[in-house]
Formats: structure tokens, C-alpha cells, sequence
């Protein structure tokens, strides 16, 4: 089957076969299922609408939540107390924490080492809202400029390896409280996501020449079936080898391996991304809960190949005994559909306004 036809089996919205592809980042398999014929209608959610009241992050409930350790607000209110934009705290349940470096000890045949890390949670405005999609551009380009002075300042302790910022929205992302936040979490280690993409991008460059995100950028871009919005300098499209119903990618255009060192022009366009699919998202599936991924370089350790990203990863379909048997996972929507839908919501969305 020639190329363009393999890689548009499921764009024409009619049943068709499965289809393993193959992520060239990761080497990771995933099954395009689309005869099971999911539309939109058939993933819309009910929105939780549970109340603010009480709500730990809003503003007057400060002493709510351990001592803030960065915020953006007026020179002139102290910390800890309302004013504040965007505000940096330690989280409360810390999944890591204590001092580095650590020695990995022997248990037996076993290995172990404590539990260091650090953990933050980003309250990401003063708002009670549920995520990027409900704020204005400029405060989801504050709260990415946020996540860019943490990067740099925890990567100072010299034990960090890697540097996990994500977002969970809804409760079945994970999210424990509604108002919009996310999290950071500093590793003395890279962990095997990032280390399966480090060794998939070395591959591909050794074996083309090419970064394969660079590659992805240039073949989504003649090919338009996965190409959701493209700006001057990032792109928004669903992966080949998407794993999720309407999983997509935001992707920089130039190539750079630490989103901590991304320019004020990327930022600002990313933020303006993120809102505008994440708003198309909600409005075309009802609010989906989801999570969403910043893949950047290792920190502290020379990293010669790596391209920052950020995955937006719906939960709309449960993993089960298959993905969690193989590693593999079984997506119901072609991305090339999921890519139609969400370029037709930005349509509507923009007659609406
Ligand atoms: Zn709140
Ligand atoms: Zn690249
Ligand atoms: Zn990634």
C-alpha cells in the first residue's frame, strides 16, 4: 500500500481495518481501531460541576496550602496573601521529596534509593476555573513563563535529573481539586518515558540525518490529514501513532532541546495553542477530562538530540488487560478524524465569536 493511502486509512470516516503504526520517537506500537466507529457524540462527558466553595486555591485561602515558593503578584503585597497571578507552592502530598544526591543500595538482588525529589504544584490563576481553555492568553503565557523559572531554578540542586511538568483537568485525569493547576515534579533520574524518546530521536537521527519531531513538523505539514492549527512557530496536530481518542501534540518549530530556554515569541504563540485546542476540545467532547505532558531534556547530563513537546492526552478510553499486558495500546479514533473534527471546531468556534 503506498504511503499516503497507509496513512490516511482512517480519515475517510467509513469502517476500516485495523492498523498497527508505529511511533518514531518511541518505537512504541499502537492499534488504529476506527471500524469501532467512535464519533464525538459518543465520548461527550458530563461536566462535574461541583462547587467552589472552600476551595484551597482560591484567593483569602493562602494559609490554605504550604508556604508559596515563587509567585508573579505586586511588589507590594507579601507573600502568602491575595494579589497574587500565578503562584508556586510545595504540594501538600508530596509523591517525592527529601534532599539529593542518593546512592542506589543493594536490597539482595534488588536495588533501592530513597525517595528524593521535589514536588510543586502550580496554582495557575486566581480564578476558579477548570483549565487553559477558560483563561485569557496572557495568563496561560504567564503560568508557561512560570514553568520555565521553576525548570531553571530547581535544576540548580545538582542531583536533578529531569524536570516532570503536567497537568491533570477532571477527575478522572487525576485531579483532586477543580481550580486550575498543575504540577512539577524534579526527579533524580530520567525516567523511561523520556529515555525511550532519547533513544528513539538518536535512531532516527543516526539512521536519517533528521530529528524525527523535525521530520513529523515537515510531513504533517505537506500531508494536512493530522494538522489541527499551525502558527509561525509551533504546530498542533494528532500523532501518527496517536495512543488516545483525539490525543494530540503542540510542537515547536524550531529545534530545541530545553523548553526552560523557549523565547518569548514560542511562549506566547504556545499559549495561544494550547488555550485555542484545549477550548476546541472541551467545547466538541464536553469538557474531557485530561492530562497534559511538557517532554523537554534531561537536566545536569549532556543531552545531544531532543526536541521539547507537549502531548494533550484525553482520558476518554480506559486502559485495560490489553495495554497494561502488552505496553500497547488500542485507539478507536483515527487521528486523521480526530484532526478533521478538531479543525471543523475551530471553524464553529471562530462564527461564534
Ligand atoms: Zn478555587
Ligand atoms: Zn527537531
Ligand atoms: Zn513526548
Amino acid at each position: 500500500m503506498p504511503c499516503v493511502e497507509l496513512c490516511r486509512t482512517g480519515s475517510t470516516g467509513v469502517a476500516v481495518l485495523p492498523e498497527w503504526r508505529k511511533d518514531i520517537l518511541t518505537g512504541r506500537w499502537v492499534v488504529i481501531a476506527a471500524e469501532r466507529g467512535k464519533r464525538p457524540l459518543d465520548f461527550k462527558v458530563r461536566r462535574d460541576r461541583r462547587a467552589a466553595v472552600l476551595c484551597p486555591l482560591c484567593p483569602g485561602h493562602e494559609r490554605e496550602t504550604p508556604p508559596e515558593v515563587a509567585a508573579y503578584r505586586p511588589v507590594d503585597t507579601p507573600p502568602d496573601t491575595p494579589g497574587w497571578r500565578v503562584r508556586v507552592v510545595p504540594n501538600k502530598f508530596p509523591a517525592v521529596r527529601g534532599e539529593g544526591p542518593a546512592a542506589v543500595q543493594s536490597c539482595g538482588i534488588y536495588r533501592a534509593m530513597p525517595g528524593i525529589g521535589v514536588h510543586e504544584m502550580v496554582i495557575e490563576a486566581p480564578e476558579h476555573v477548570r483549565g487553559f481553555e477558560d483563561l485569557d492568553p496572557e495568563q496561560v503565557a504567564a503560568v508557561l513563563r512560570m514553568w520555565q523559572e521553576r525548570s531553571r531554578a530547581l535544576r540548580r540542586l545538582a542531583w536533578i535529573k529531569y524536570i516532570q511538568v503536567f497537568k491533570n483537568t477532571g477527575q478522572a485525569a487525576g485531579a483532586s481539586l477543580e481550580h486550575t493547576h498543575s504540577q512539577i515534579v524534579a526527579l533524580p533520574l530520567v525516567p523511561d518515558a523520556l529515555r525511550a524518546e532519547l533513544a528513539g530521536m538518536a535512531e532516527h537521527v543516526q539512521a536519517t540525518g533528521e530529528c524525527p519531531l523535525c521530520a513529523m513538523l515537515r510531513q504533517e505539514a505537506e500531508d494536512g490529514s493530522r494538522m489541527i492549527v499551525q502558527g509561525r512557530h509551533a504546530a498542533v496536530f494528532a500523532p501518527f501513532a496517536s495512543r488516545f481518542p483525539f490525543e494530540v501534540w503542540a510542537v515547536p518549530r524550531a529545534h530545541q532541546e530545553d523548553f526552560a530556554l523557549a523565547g518569548e515569541a514560542v511562549i506566547r504563540e504556545l499559549a495561544h495553542l494550547l488555550r485555542d485546542v484545549l477550548g476546541r476540545l472541551a467545547g466538541l467532547l464536553g469538557s474531557p477530562p485530561y492530562n497534559l505532558v511538557l517532554h523537554t531534556a534531561p537536566v545536569n547530563s549532556p543531552c545531544e538530540h531532543y526536541h521539547w513537546h507537549v502531548e494533550v492526552l484525553p482520558r476518554l478510553a480506559v486502559c485495560a488487560g490489553f495495554e497494561f499486558g502488552t505496553g500497547c495500546y488500542i485507539n478507536p479514533v483515527a487521528p486523521e478524524a480526530a484532526a478533521r473534527h478538531l479543525r471543523e471546531a475551530g471553524k464553529s468556534r471562530a462564527k461564534k465569536s
